[in-house]
């Protein structure tokens, strides 16, 4: 029996004739966080897309505590193929923060938090405001809770989105480099997020340029090129001893 809350067994995606990931095989212990390293293009999206099924793998298995979650199609298939039901589950199971934060313009602070809580899990508008308020305290943004989020800066929305998946206490939380769209005075606010749910013991996969955080954050980093887990190991062996002479000319371009 395996402990792990995550597994992916022989994960590929196609799309088309780009063939992005070839075949990954990975597992996920509770508790673990693991930092995702890798050049612009080289499948870091789509592989923690797939684990939430945005993307649907062109073969391969994703398992979540043991269960398998949905089932490749083929191809040529888009995820609109794929049973609603089936992909709200595995959503609210795996929790993602997007480069972009993709918060609703048209709703408040509060209204963006409450609303996976309201149309998917169902909760009454009362119960899902609490839950709302306590998730955005959390993240230091009481004060904005009636705000549009046109009103508020990057990092205050990356915070929101934050919140924003935390509320549906999923058991994995993905980040998507999540603090590359900001200005960098504000990177600062949304790291320190992300360490606090660290130190609850969350477990994460974060895919990221941030070397200097993934170090200290990450109990894996993984180094992602042509398709495979190119190197994977403790963040000493991946970032300061690299074996692979490809991680070493990556690792090069930061330094
Ligand atoms: P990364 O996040 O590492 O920069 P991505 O996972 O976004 O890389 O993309 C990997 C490759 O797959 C790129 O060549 C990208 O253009 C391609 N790709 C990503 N999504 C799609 C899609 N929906 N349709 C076609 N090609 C895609
Ligand atoms: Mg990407």
């Amino acid at each position: 029996m395996s402990e792990s809350i995550l597994r992916v067994s022989n994960l590929q995606k196609k799309f088309g004739s780009l063939h992005v990931l070839r075949g990954i095989d990975f597992a996920v212990e509770p508790g673990e966080r693991v930092a995702i390293i890798g050049g612009s293009g080289s499948g870091k999206s789509t592989f923690l897309r797939c684990l939430n099924f945005m993307e649907i793998p062109t073969s391969g298995t994703v398992e979540l505590d043991g269960k398998t979650l949905g089932r490749p199609i083929s191809d040529t298939s888009d995820v609109r193929q794929y049973p609603e039901a089936e992909l709200c589950q595995v959503r609210e199971r795996v929790g993602m923060v997007f480069q972009q934060f993709n918060l609703f313009p048209h709703m408040t602070v509060v209204e963006n938090v409450m609303e996976g809580l309201v149309t998917v899990k169902r909760m009454k508008k009362p119960q899902a405001r609490e839950r709302a308020l306590t998730e955005l305290r959390k993240v230091g943004l009481e004060e904005k809770v009636e705000v549009y989020p046109s009103r508020l800066s990057g990092g205050q929305q990356q915070r929101v989105a934050i919140a924003r998946a935390l509320a549906m206490e999923p058991e994995i939380m993905l980040f998507d480099e999540p603090t590359s769209s900001l200005d960098p005075e504000l990177v600062g606010e949304v790291l320190r997020v992300i360490r606090q749910l660290a130190d609850e013991g969350r477990t994460m996969l974060l895919v990221t340029h941030e070397l200097g955080f993934a170090y200290h954050f990450a109990t894996k980093v993984i180094f992602l090129a042509d398709g495979v887990f190119h190197e994977v190991g403790t963040p000493d062996q991946v970032l300061k001893n690299p074996v692979q002479e490809k991680t070493r000319t990556f690792l090069n371009r930061f330094s």
